[in-house]
Formats: C-alpha cells, sequence, structure tokens
C-alpha cells in the first residue's frame, strides 16, 4: 500500500480506532460526471453502497409496475429495441436506476404468480440481502487468504447438508453453479475411480484408452446436461445409455438391469448409473434403492441428481420420496430450485471424502503444503473452479433464519399449490392432466375439437400468454412411447410451482386463462 493512494486524514472524521483504509476510485478523476465524485464507483462498498443500494430498490419497484405482470407484454424484437435504446442514452450516475429498472420491466418475474415455467424460484429477501454482503465483501473459496471465515462457513454447512441427506460423517462436497457442473463433477469422480480400477491407469493423467467403451446410464428423462457432461469427459454421448421410463416419467428398474447386463457381455464398463430425483418436467423420482442395489452389483458409480428432488429434503412430508438417496456416490442439489435462493446455489456432495482425490491440485500459488500442515484449509480440490463465490454463505443465512422447518413449510406450501393446479385442470373439460404431481410440477394441455391440431394449439397458446404478457407456463414433449392419450401428440404444457406466496384461487385462475388461451389459438384469434 503506497502513501500516495491515501486521502489525507481528516481531522476527527475517524473514529480513533477505526483503519483510514484507502479511498480509491476504480475509474480516473473526472471520468464520472461531476457530483458523482467517487461515490457510486468506490471500491470501498460500505461508503457508497446505501446509495446505490436505494436505487435499486427505486428502480426495480419502478420497472416492476411498469410491467404490470408476470413478463413484458412486447414482441422479443420490440424489447430487443428498447433494450439497445436505453444502454445508448444511460450514461454517468443514472445508470444504475436506469438500467435496473429497465431489467425489472423485462423480467420473467418468478415473483408473479402467473410466471410459472421454470425451475426458476422467487429468491427469499434474506438470501438476496445475504448476497449483497459477499458481492460486497467478494470471498474467493480458491483459498485461505482469500476468504478466511467462508471457508469454515462452507465447510460447515456442507456438513449439515450432508446430514440432511443422510449422509456419513466421512462426505464432503462443494458449492458450485448449478445441476449442470454438479453433475460433470458426480461423472468425472466416477470416470475417475472406475476406469482406474477396470484399466489399471489413473484416467485424470493418461485420458481414455481406445480399448474400453464406457457407459453410463440413465433413464430417457434424465436431464439433457448428462449427455453433455458425457462429451465433455471425453466419453461421448453415445455412451450414455437411455434407460426406459414408465408413464410417470420413472426409470423402469428391470430395464435398467436388463442395460447394464447387456454392458458387461459386452465388455464395457458400467462407470455410473445415474438416477433422477424430481425430473425437471414432471418431479419424477427414480427408484433410489433399486438403482442403487444395481449400480453396487455391477460395480458402477451412482450419482443422484437431486437438482430439483432434492427440496424434499427440507419437508416431513415429501422426505420419504427420496429415501436411498444417502446410497448414492455422489448427489446434485440446487438451492436455487426448491430452496429460494437466488442462483447460483448448486451443492456437490460425495459419500466418501477420499473418492475427490481424482480432483485434489496443489497450486503453490494458492495451497502450499506447509501452509496446510500450519492449519490453512484449501477448498481449492473441491471444485472445478479456481476463483469461486461464497455461494454457502446465503444457504447458511436462509437456514439459520428460517430453519429445516420453515424451509419445508413453503416446499409443502408449493406441493399444495401443484395439487389444487391439477384438481383444476382434472375439473375443465378441455384440459387433460399427464399425472398428479409428485413435488411442485405437473404437465397438461389443452384438448382442441380438432385432435389432430393439439401439438400445434398448445405451443401457440404458450407464445400467445407471452406475448400478451400475461403468463410465463411452460413447455415440453413426452418421449414418443408415453404421449397416448386423446389423439396422440407429444407437445405437453407444464406449471412449475415455486412461489409459496401464490394462493390455490392464483393457480386455478391461471388454469383457466391457459384454457381461454386455448380457444382463442383454435378460433384464430390474432
Ligand atoms: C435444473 C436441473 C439441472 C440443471 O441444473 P442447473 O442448476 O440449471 O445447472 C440438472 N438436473 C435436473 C434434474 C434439473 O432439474
Amino acid at each position: 500500500m503506497t502513501d500516495t493512494l491515501r486521502e489525507p486524514a481528516q481531522a476527527g472524521a475517524e473514529e480513533p480506532t477505526a483503519q483510514a483504509g484507502p479511498r480509491v476510485s476504480v475509474t480516473p478523476p473526472g471520468a464520472l460526471a461531476a457530483g458523482a465524485g467517487d461515490g457510486l464507483a468506490s471500491v470501498r462498498p460500505g461508503e457508497a453502497l446505501a446509495a446505490a443500494v436505494r436505487d435499486v430498490l427505486d428502480g426495480l419497484a419502478a420497472g416492476a409496475a411498469r410491467r404490470g405482470g408476470p413478463v413484458p407484454a412486447e414482441t422479443p424484437e420490440a424489447l430487443a429495441a428498447r433494450v439497445a435504446r436505453t444502454l445508448a442514452e444511460t450514461r454517468g450516475e443514472e445508470a444504475l436506476g436506469r438500467l435496473t429498472e429497465l431489467l425489472a420491466y423485462g423480467a420473467a418475474d418468478p415473483a408473479d404468480p402467473a410466471c410459472a415455467a421454470h425451475l426458476h424460484c422467487p429468491p427469499l429477501a434474506v438470501a438476496v440481502a445475504a448476497d449483497l454482503a459477499v458481492s460486497a465483501l467478494n470471498p474467493s473459496l480458491d483459498s485461505w487468504d482469500q476468504a478466511p471465515a467462508a471457508t469454515e462457513l462452507e465447510t460447515l454447512l456442507l456438513r449439515e447438508l450432508a446430514g440432511l441427506a443422510g449422509y456419513p460423517g466421512t462426505a464432503a462436497g462443494v458449492l458450485t453453479s448449478g445441476g449442470t457442473e454438479s453433475n460433470v463433477m458426480g461423472l468425472m469422480l466416477a470416470r475417475d475411480r472406475v476406469l482406474e480400477r477396470v484399466t489399471g491407469e489413473p484416467v485424470q493423467l493418461r485420458g481414455l484408452s481406445g480399448r474400453v467403451r464406457p457407459r453410463i446410464f440413465a433413464s430417457a428423462a434424465a436431464h439433457f446436461s448428462v449427455r453433455r457432461a458425457a462429451a465433455l469427459l471425453g466419453l461421448g454421448e453415445d455412451a450414455v445409455v437411455a434407460v426406459p421410463v414408465d408413464r410417470e416419467l420413472r426409470m423402469d428398474p428391470a430395464a435398467l438391469d436388463r442395460a447394464l447386463r447387456e454392458a458387461a457381455r459386452r465388455g464395457e464398463p458400467p462407470v455410473a448409473v445415474v438416477a433422477t430425483a424430481g425430473t425437471t418436467d414432471t418431479g419424477a423420482i427414480d427408484p433410489l434403492p433399486a438403482c442403487a442395489a444395481l449400480a453396487a452389483e455391477h460395480g458402477a458409480w451412482l450419482h443422484v441428481d437431486a437438482a430439483y428432488g432434492g427440496g424434499a429434503l427440507l419437508s416431513d412430508r415429501l422426505a420419504p420420496l427420496l429415501a436411498g438417496v444417502e446410497l448414492a456416490d455422489s448427489i446434485s442439489l440446487d438451492w436455487h430450485k426448491l430452496g429460494w435462493q437466488p442462483a447460483a446455489a448448486g451443492v456437490f456432495l460425495v459419500r466418501r471424502e477420499e473418492t475427490y482425490a481424482s480432483l485434489a491440485r496443489r497450486a503453490a500459488y494458492l495451497n502450499p503444503a506447509d501452509d496446510e500442515e500450519a492449519g490453512y484449509p484449501s477448498l481449492l480440490g473441491r471444485s472445478l473452479r479456481t476463483t469461486r463465490r461464497a455461494d454457502a454463505f446465503k444457504i447458511a443465512v436462509t437456514l439459520r433464519t428460517l430453519g429445516r422447518d420453515g424451509l419445508g413449510r413453503l416446499v409443502d406450501a408449493c406441493h399444495d399449490l401443484a395439487r389444487a393446479g391439477a384438481a383444476a385442470v382434472r375439473a375443465h373439460s378441455r384440459l387433460e392432466l399427464h399425472t398428479e404431481p409428485v413435488l411442485t410440477a405437473f404437465l397438461f394441455r389443452y384438448l382442441p375439437r380438432d385432435p389432430g391440431r393439439a401439438d400445434e394449439v398448445n405451443a401457440a397458446l404458450r407464445r400467445r400468454l407471452l406475448r400478451e404478457g400475461l403468463a410465463v407456463v411452460g413447455r415440453t414433449e413426452l418421449p414418443a412411447d408415453h404421449a397416448s392419450g386423446t389423439g396422440g401428440g407429444r407437445v405437453r404444457l407444464k406449471l412449475t410451482l415455486l412461489n409459496p406466496h401464490t394462493t390455490a384461487v392464483e393457480v386455478e385462475r391461471l388454469v383457466r386463462l391457459v384454457a381461454s388461451a386455448g380457444e382463442a389459438e383454435e378460433a384464430g384469434l390474432s
């Protein structure tokens, strides 16, 4: 620290014990409009943050009021032009307020009861505020000397989350950007462990041998990130065997058994079984104990993708659905889904810390061995990332504020809303429910008078609701062999209820709104 960076001390302005640190503007003097000073751009957030946060809160309120619904009633072209215009026009200290208003106006707002398409939750105020503290302090979890308390806090939080999943004290884990990264990690550790056992060579050092054809077994309804992880890991997407599912989109354990035996017969090592606990579309939970038994029998790693369904662990009512998750070698959990955290709040857990071995790295500038021996812990070897935000903090604050019980009540409220929505669909003559909700989501569709137009009308009615700014409803397609029902067709609409403050009446209104949009679409109204 050079003295030229220090402002002259102002007599009496500081408490005698306060450390008068440097107030360094991140922009050269004169670069900001007169009057801005080094306020908004100060690198000491404490000084300017309160005023900036007021601008943000005002911008959020103004933008939401201008939007007046779950999504702006504009075409993508009109919205793109508005964004470009506002960016071009905005300069200086009004940028934060104006662009926040633009962002809020142009948001698909998960806090609106009619925004119910995706696993996209309205974050808790306490979690957003905790995340602000993290942004202000900017700890980085790749070395203790960038994050002393945050390092310990993440370690303790992971122990708590491992306990919630039923893991023993040998568990370890890390915060991730989400299920996608967690799935890559689970499959990477599986690849390294299983293939080293099969080939005697450490894959992380030598790479893959062309002689082996490793296989990953995941249900046909597993998340697409499983295939992409296989591609990334050098196994190729074709290494993923799609195991058939039942009508509720749960993996068929008899089919898994057959697929594993078939691979064994061909000499293809089974690297991993991926069981999904809460599929993205229907919340279906694969039979975890059966998957665990079959994985163990064939020497495969069991990875449970509980990115969505992991939230059930918070609820006494729904936790039994996840019985067997504790048998997994690794688990993906997403607290930015059923956990009401701002993204990112992914969690990756392994049952046994030693299975992390292939990811461990020694970087002289981050975690020298003598520092670790002297008691300075390092989380570097836990993550694929180097610089890493303290995403554990907001989860720790949330768990302390609401407790598991408080969060469980939010999960149950969303489960109740999904059941109310499904009942409203069943009661409507022009709507067809696919299956009862397992967690907080369900699939359904509008039945046009001409069944041959079902896919086209359902796809179009969803865009109509978006265009009119009335609702954000999900859309997906069923696997071909489960698209039975009146007149065939694979397109289904989806409601994912993640806002515990929504009421059953609001969900019923949303269901009727979908039916009206279907009627308008069928009638060819523009
Ligand atoms: C959401 C989801 C993912 C992907 O998680 P991200 O947090 O979006 O990366 C993976 N698997 C399942 C089952 C999911 O629902």
